[in-house]
């Protein structure tokens, strides 16, 4: 049993609920502590758990046919090193989609450090995921790609196929490198590719939505706070009130097409 699974063994139900008949089986410190070790756990996952539900949260709002898909192509754009750290995790919508059998990650960004021991290069080559014993059995597989440069050059490769959804998590794109991210957003608009955003705060989602409604950008859901966002509070020194906190994937919205011509 991997060492995540050992942590949350007996605590957890296949539904995801607590098992309480184990919860009141406590009884004595030595357990308590074991269970408050296993609570931080779960709670520090929630971090990176964000990003998988929060993409499965988007594609049931912004794909029809979801619950019989067997293929799904995700593109994550601007992804660096909080995207591919996680890659294990993105295995998850294998486990929630009981219909899809392959997932297609491909994680774009010049922030993409390539070393020699990474097993895509860099330049787009697909290389397959080792997944779980039960996603072996059912025949499930992930593959994902790594390409180390802008979304917009990207899709003029042969690499680039339109995804299922494109995803900016913390893009940041009206704060930094904004020159760069211009076309980008653009070329999600116009091509009409199904996207999800999120931000650190509220601010950044607020900046990012005037751009997209100068693009003429049709919303799916306007900046909102993500009800999948991390649980793990982030103090926020810069510019929150005092004791003000903000989260990994705080908030987020969708978009696809153009309401009109622009
Ligand atoms: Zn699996």
């Amino acid at each position: 049993m991997a060492g995540r699974e050992m942590a949350v063994a007996g605590l957890v139900n296949p539904d995801f609920g607590l098992n309480q008949t184990f919860l009141q089986s406590l009884d004595n410190e030595e357990q308590r502590v074991k269970a408050k070790a296993r609570y931080y756990f779960l709670f520090m996952g929630t971090a990176r758990l964000s990003m998988p539900i929060s993409i499965l949260a988007a594609l049931e709002k912004g794909t029809h046919d979801l619950s019989t898909r067997q293929s799904l192509s995700i593109s994550l754009i601007g992804a660096g090193g909080m995207e591919t750290a996680g890659l294990w995790v993105f295995e998850e919508l294998l486990h929630l989609l009981p219909a899809l059998q392959t997932l297609n990650l491909m994680f774009i960004g010049p922030a993409n450090k390539i070393s020699p021991s990474d097993s895509s290069d860099g330049k787009g080559d697909v290389t397959e995921c080792e997944n779980c014993a039960e996603c072996v059995f059912s025949n499930k597989r992930r593959f994902w790609s790594l390409y180390g440069g802008l979304y917009h050059d990207y899709v003029n490769t042969s690499y680039y196929q339109k995804p299922d959804l494109a995803v900016l998590f913390h893009s940041g794109r009206a704060e930094s490198a904004v020159k760069d991210w211009a076309p980008t957003t653009r070329f999600l608009v116009d091509s009409g590719t199904l996207t999800l955003c999120t931000t650190w705060t509220k601010r950044e989602a607020r900046e990012e939505e005037i751009e997209l409604d100068q693009l003429g950008a049709r919303f799916i859901t306007r900046p909102e706070k993500n009800r999948w966002r991390s649980l793990v509070p982030l103090p926020d020194f810069l510019e929150g009130a005092d004791n003000e906190a903000y989260y990994v994937n705080y908030y987020q919205y969708m978009f696809q097409g153009k309401l009109r011509t622009v």
